[in-house]
């Protein structure tokens, strides 16, 4: 059966049923820039399988955590906001505001966050 709770923005995204500008794929992960920006550069990395949020980490699925955390200096160099800095957040159910409930890491960048 399917979950329809899967089937949300960042599922499709992943399956590459929605016309954006992917920034890189491979087997693991999915990159693109984040639709309603909250910096000049602002990245989204999601795992190419559906993980709701931080709390789901487990030793099966890590493989995709590392390759997140693995195309961080990657994208960061291309973009040149290695050595400015920029900010990583996660966001975890609803204190944290996670609007999207598909494990997604955001990278701010570009001017100075606050
Ligand atoms: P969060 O609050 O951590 O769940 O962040 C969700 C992020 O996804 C927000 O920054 C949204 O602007 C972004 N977002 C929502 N829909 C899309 C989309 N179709 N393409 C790119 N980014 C999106």
């Amino acid at each position: 059966m399917v979950n329809l709770m899967k089937e949300n923005i960042f599922n499709k995204i992943a399956k590459k049923k929605v016309n954006i500008d992917y920034i890189y794929k491979d087997k693991y992960i999915t990159v693109f820039n984040d639709i309603n920006p909250k910096a000049p550069i602002h990245i989204i990395i999601i795992p190419n399988i559906y993980i709701k949020n931080l709390n789901y980490v487990n030793k099966k699925n890590i493989i995709y955590i590392n390759k997140m955390f693995l195309y961080i200096p990657i994208i960061t160099k291309k973009k040149n906001i290695n050595k400015s800095g920029y900010r990583i957040i996660i966001n975890c159910n609803k204190d944290s505001g996670q609007e999207i409930k598909y494990l997604h890491l955001h990278i701010l960048g570009g001017c100075l966050l606050i």
